[in-house]
C-alpha cells in the first residue's frame, strides 16, 4: 500500500483520535496536531509509542510547517458549550485555521479536507438537507461564531481551490457520537449517557420535539477517509446517518439501554437551536459508495460501554 505523510489537526479530539488510530493502523505517517482545548492526550496515548505517529502541541491559528501529502482539518471545538466559551477564539480557529492549512496545502501540494458541519444549514427550511441548500443561519446569534466560522472556512477552501488550484475536500458532518467523547463535552449523547449512568436527571432542552440524526464515529471516519481518497470531487458532501430521532426519543433510548432510574427534566431551549436536522446522503452514496452501517441502538450500547469504563 502507498503510505502517506498525513497531518490531522484536532487529532487528540473525539473524531480526530479515531481518525489518527485508523490512519496509523494503515501504516501512514501521522502527525497529530492539537492545542488540547477540548482534546486529550488520553485519546491518543495508545498510539504514542508507534514509530509512525507523532504528537505536535500547536494552535492552528498560527501557521504550521510540516511536509505532508494530506491534511485533515478537524481543529475546532464542536460542542456548543465549548465553542461559545470563547466565541472570538472559535471564529479565529475556523477562519485562521483554514487559512493556515490551505496555505500549507498550497505550499507542499497536499490534498486538504475540511471538517465542515451541518450547522452551515442553520435552522433549515429544507428537509432533509441536500448539499445544494444554502442554509438559514443567524449571523449575530450565540451559535454564529461556529456556524459562520465554518461557512467562511468553506468559502476559503473554494477560493483557494479556484485561485490556487489547491486540491480540496469539504465534508459536512452531521451529529456524530461514540467512544472518546469527553464526559463534560456538553453534547446531547454524552450528556444523556453520563447523566443516566450517574442516576442524575436527564436534561432535555425545550420540549424534546427537536430532531437530530446521529451517526456512529466508525461510520463517519469511513466516510471521511473515502472522501479524502476519492479523485475528482471537491464536495461539499454530507456525511451523516439519515435515521432521525427526537431528543425525547434519544433520552428514552438511553434510559432503557442503561437501565437507569434517572428522570427526564425539561430546561429552556437555547436560542437558535435548530428544530430539525437530517442529511440527504444521496451524493455520498453515489460518489463515495458510502452509507452508515451502525444503527443508533448498537452505537449507543458501545458508547455506554465506553463511558462505564471511563467515568472519573
Ligand atoms: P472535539 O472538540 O472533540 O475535537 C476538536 C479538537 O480540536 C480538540 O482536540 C481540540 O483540542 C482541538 N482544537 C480546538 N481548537 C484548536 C486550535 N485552535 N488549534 C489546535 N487544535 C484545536 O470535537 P469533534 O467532535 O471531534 O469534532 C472534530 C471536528 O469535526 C470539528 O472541526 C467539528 O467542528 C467537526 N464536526 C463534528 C461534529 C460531531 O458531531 N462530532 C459535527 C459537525 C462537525
Ligand atoms: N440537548 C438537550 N440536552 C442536553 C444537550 C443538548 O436537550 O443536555 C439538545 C440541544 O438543545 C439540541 C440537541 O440536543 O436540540 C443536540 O444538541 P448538541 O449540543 O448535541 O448538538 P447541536 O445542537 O449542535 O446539533
Amino acid at each position: 500500500m502507498n503510505t502517506k505523510r498525513i497531518l490531522v489537526t484536532g487529532g487528540a479530539g473525539f473524531l480526530g483520535s479515531h481518525l489518527c488510530e485508523k490512519l496509523a493502523g494503515q501504516g501512514h505517517d501521522v502527525v497529530c496536531l492539537d492545542n488540547y482545548f477540548t482534546g486529550r492526550k488520553k485519546n491518543v496515548e495508545h498510539l504514542i509509542d508507534l514509530h509512525n505517529f507523532e504528537l505536535l502541541r500547536h494552535d492552528i491559528t498560527m501557521p504550521v510547517y510540516v511536509e505532508v501529502d494530506q491534511i485533515y482539518n478537524l481543529a475546532c471545538p464542536a460542542s456548543p458549550v465549548h465553542y461559545q466559551y470563547n466565541a472570538v477564539k472559535t471564529i479565529k480557529t475556523s477562519v485562521m485555521g483554514a487559512i493556515n492549512v490551505l496555505g500549507l496545502a498550497k505550499r507542499v501540494k497536499a490534498r486538504v479536507l475540511q471538517a465542515s458541519t451541518s450547522e452551515v444549514y442553520g435552522d433549515p427550511h429544507e428537509h432533509p438537507q441536500k448539499e445544494t441548500y444554502w442554509g438559514n443561519v443567524n449571523p449575530i446569534g450565540i451559535r454564529s461564531c461556529y456556524d459562520e466560522g465554518k461557512r467562511v472556512a468553506e468559502t476559503l477552501f473554494f477560493d483557494y481551490h479556484r485561485q490556487n488550484n489547491v486540491d480540496i475536500r469539504v465534508m459536512r458532518i452531521f451529529n456524530t457520537y461514540g467512544p472518546r467523547m469527553h464526559p463534560n463535552d456538553g453534547r446531547v449523547v454524552s450528556n444523556f449517557i453520563v447523566q443516566a449512568l450517574k442516576g442524575e436527571d436527564i436534561t432535555i432542552y425545550g420540549d424534546g420535539s427537536q430532531t437530530r440524526s446521529f451517526c456512529y464515529a466508525d461510520d463517519l471516519i469511513d466516510g471521511m477517509m473515502r472522501l479524502m481518497n476519492t479523485g475528482n470531487i471537491t464536495g461539499p458532501v454530507n456525511i451523516g446517518n439519515p435515521g432521525e430521532f427526537t431528543i425525547k426519543q434519544l433520552a428514552e433510548a438511553v434510559i432503557e439501554l442503561t437501565g437507569s432510574k434517572s428522570k427526564i427534566i425539561y430546561q429552556p431551549l437555547p436560542s437558535d437551536d435548530p428544530k430539525q436536522r437530517q442529511p440527504d446522503i444521496t451524493l455520498a452514496k453515489e460518489k463515495l459508495g458510502w452509507e452508515p452501517k451502525v444503527p443508533l441502538k448498537d452505537g449507543l450500547i458501545k458508547t455506554i460501554g465506553y463511558f462505564k469504563d471511563n467515568m472519573e
